[in-house]
Order: structure tokens, then sequence, then C-alpha cells
């Protein structure tokens, strides 16, 4: 555990799914209508209750979330946040994805939750460059907490071991233990 201005970040190897927190993060697409990856574990652990309040929302722009309840998982809703698709780096993508953790961390505010967990959004299918990925995330969280408040708990919680390990030695970095 890390600790950044009274907020506490935590690491974390596996599925987002389990996360028993006010919020977990999906990353999702601009249809917000179920896919690959994490987006697909979502909606096959929640339930289709989570599918109808997304049918109802209409979808979402990159770089923007939604909210809708967490159906069967332990959490208590989901941020819906879509990331952009890497297409080599020249398309905003490094403001979209911010945008993407950004958004979802007001977006619980606005809720008033106090603890939210994030996977490494845009990593997957969406191809970008884990390295970034970690450093825009990482970023995001900080300037929100410096800007913003509100938020008590952040986990970061990264499937593969190799993500793992990189958020691992930039949190050793950034944060105290
Ligand atoms: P995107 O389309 O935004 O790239 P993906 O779901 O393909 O989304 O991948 C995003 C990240 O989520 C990847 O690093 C992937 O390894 C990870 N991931 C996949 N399943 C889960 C899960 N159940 N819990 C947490 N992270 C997951």
């Amino acid at each position: 555990m890390y600790k950044y201005k009274n907020v506490k970040i935590h690491l974390v190897q596996g599925d987002i799914t389990t996360m028993a927190v006010d919020a977990i993060v999906n990353a999702a697409n601009n249809t917000l209508l179920g896919g690959g990856g994490v987006d697909g574990a979502i909606h096959r652990a929640g339930g289709p209750t989570i599918l109808e309040q997304c049918k109802k929302i209409g979808g979402c722009p990159t770089g923007e979330a939604r909210i809708t309840t967490a159906g069967n998982m332990p959490s208590k809703y989901v941020i819906h946040a879509v990331g952009p698709v890497y297409k080599g780096g020249n398309k905003n993508e490094d403001k979209l994805l911010y945008n993407a953790y950004y958004n979802s961390l007001k977006l619980a505010k606005d809720y008033n939750l106090k603890t939210i967990a994030f996977p490494a959004i845009s990593t997957g299918v969406y191809g970008y460059p884990k390295d970034e990925a970690s450093d825009i995330a990482i970023k995001a969280v900080m300037d929100f907490i410096d800007n913003e408040g509100g938020i008590e708990e952040v986990y970061f919680v990264l499937f593969n071991k190799d993500n793992y390990t990189l958020y691992e030695e930039k949190l050793n970095l950034k944060f105290s233990r």
C-alpha cells in the first residue's frame, strides 16, 4: 500500500470483477454494449442488469465515462470509461487516456464514492503502449487528488504480471509506503 496526501493507493494483481470497492472502472468502448477483455469479464460477472442500463445510456465519447450499478459483483457501481484506440501516438491518445481516468474520478466524486479500482485502460485490444499508459494513469490520479480530492482509496488492478511489475516500479518511485 502506498500513500499520496492521505489517499491510499493499492496495487493488485488479478481480476477487477472480484474487487469489493465503491466502483470498479470498465475499459469500455463507445457503444457501451460490451466487448472482450475486461469489458466482457465485467458483463459476465455482473449479469444482464449492467447491459440494460448501458443500452439506456446509449453510448459514450472517447475520454468520457458513464456509471451503472454493478449487478452481481461485490462492488456498488461500474464506471464505464472509454479509452482511445492507439494509432501511433499523434491522435491525441495521451490526453484522451488521461481524460478517461480523470473523468472516472470526477464521476466517482459526483456520486460521493470513496474507493475506486482501475484496470489498465486501453492496454489490451486498444494497443496503448503499457509503459506510457501507466505513466498517464498515475499522473491523472495524482492530479485529481491535487485538484479535487474526495477519493480515499485508489486500486490499480493489473491482470498481467508484466503490467503489475511496471506499476510497482513507478509507484515505488513516486509514493511513500
Ligand atoms: P482495451 O480495449 O481498453 O484495450 P482490454 O479489456 O482489451 O481493453 O484491456 C485492458 C486491460 O485490462 C489489459 O491490460 C488486460 O490485460 C486487462 N484485463 C483483462 N481482463 C481483466 C480483468 N478481468 N480484470 C482486470 N484487468 C483485466
